[in-house]
C-alpha cells in the first residue's frame, strides 16, 4: 500500500509548524511532549495504517464526548436524550458556560456542558457513579476493540482545577437538567476524560463510526445505525466547537477534537482517521491535526460536499 508512504510524507511536511501550546489548564497535560506527532488509518475492512506516533497513549478528552453520546443514545434511546441535550451549534468556546435560556438545556452534545450531561446519561437509569464510568470505559474500549484504562494523574490532575466544569455543572443541577450530585457527575466525566489512548485506538474507534457502528476488528455492532447517524451528524456541525464551519467548509469530515492533542476524522463507510499533536490553536484544536486533515480532504478529495 501507498498509504504508510503517503502518511509519513504529509508528517514530515506538518512537523516544522510549531506554533500552540499544550493545554495550559490541565497541569499535567501542559507537561506532554509536543513534538509527538502521529497520524493512523483505520479501513473498514480493519486495515490498519499508520505513521510517527502512533502508539503513543495519551487521554482521549473530549474526543470521548461523540463515543459517550452515542452509548447513551443507544441505552436510554433518543427522546430521553433530546430531552437535555440540543444538536445546535453554539458557536461558542467548549467550555462556554452556555446553556438554552429558557430550559437550561446545553445546545449541543460537543462542548463540556452538553458532554457533562451526556455523561449522567450513560447506560441504565439508576447506575451510581462508579457503574457509569465502567459503563463508559466498557463502551469506548468496544469502539476500539481493546480494553482501555484510565490515567490516574491526569484524572486527579484535571479535578483539582475543575472549577468552571464544576461551575457548568451546578448550572445544569440548578435547572435539573442534572438531577443528582453536580460533582460526583463531573468527576465521572473527568474519569471519561482520562482514558488512555493511542493514535492507532482513535482511528479504530472512528472507523467504528466509519463502518456503521460495528468494530471492523471484533465485528461486535457497537451501538446501532441510527445512532451513527446521529452522532456523525453532530460531529460534522459541532465538533470543532467554534472552528465547526471553518473546518466543515475546508476539511468537510465528521470530526472531534480533544485538548491533549488528539484528532479524529470519520469518513462513512470508508475510514476512520486519527492524528496526535498537542499543541493546540486557540479553539483548543491540534494546530499539526488541522493541517494534516487539511491535507488529507484536499489531496484525496474527502470533503464529504464533493462528489468523487
Ligand atoms: N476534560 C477536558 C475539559 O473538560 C476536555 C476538553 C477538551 O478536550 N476540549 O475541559
Amino acid at each position: 500500500s501507498i498509504i504508510p508512504d503517503y502518511l509519513t510524507e504529509v508528517l514530515d511536511a506538518v512537523r516544522p509548524d510549531a506554533s500552540g501550546e499544550p493545554a495550559g489548564y490541565i497541569p499535567e497535560l501542559a507537561a506532554a511532549d509536543p513534538e509527538r506527532l502521529g497520524a493512523a488509518f483505520a479501513m473498514v475492512d480493519g486495515e490498519v495504517y499508520g505513521a510517527g506516533d502512533v502508539d503513543t497513549e495519551f487521554t482521549i478528552q473530549s474526543i470521548s464526548k461523540p463515543f459517550a453520546y452515542a452509548l447513551a443514545l443507544a441505552d436510554r434511546g433518543f427522546a430521553p436524550v433530546l430531552a437535555k441535550v440540543g444538536v445546535e451549534p453554539s458557536g461558542e468556546a467548549f467550555n462556554e458556560i452556555s446553556l438554552e435560556s429558557d430550559t437550561g438545556r446545553p445546545r449541543n452534545p460537543m462542548i463540556n456542558a452538553g458532554a457533562i450531561t451526556v455523561h449522567s446519561l450513560a447506560g441504565p437509569a439508576g447506575l451510581n457513579a462508579t457503574e457509569r464510568v465502567e459503563r463508559v470505559v466498557d463502551g469506548l474500549s468496544a469502539f476500539a476493540g481493546r480494553r482501555l484504562r484510565t490515567d490516574d494523574a491526569v484524572y486527579a490532575s484535571e479535578m483539582a482545577h475543575a472549577h468552571r466544569n464544576l461551575a457548568i455543572a451546578h448550572m445544569l443541577r440548578s435547572h435539573d437538567i442534572l438531577v443528582e450530585d453536580a460533582r460526583a457527575v463531573v468527576d465521572g466525566y473527568t474519569r471519561q476524560c482520562s482514558v488512555l489512548v493511542s493514535t492507532r485506538d482513535l482511528a479504530m474507534m472512528a472507523a467504528t463510526l466509519a463502518n456503521r457502528g460495528v468494530n471492523p476488528l471484533s465485528g461486535e455492532q457497537v451501538v446501532p445505525e441510527p445512532v451513527v447517524r446521529q452522532v456523525l451528524s453532530v460531529m460534522f456541525s459541532c465538533g470543532m466547537y467554534d472552528a465547526a464551519g471553518d473546518w466543515g467548509t475546508q476539511v468537510g469530515i465528521p470530526a472531534k477534537s480533544g485538548v491533549a492533542g488528539g484528532l479524529i476524522g470519520a469518513l462513512p463507510g470508508h475510514v476512520g482517521m486519527a492524528t496526535f499533536s498537542p499543541r493546540l490553536d486557540n479553539h483548543g484544536n491540534s494546530v499539526r491535526g488541522v493541517s494534516l486533515f487539511e491535507r488529507f480532504s484536499s489531496d484525496m478529495g474527502l470533503h464529504v460536499m464533493e462528489v468523487p
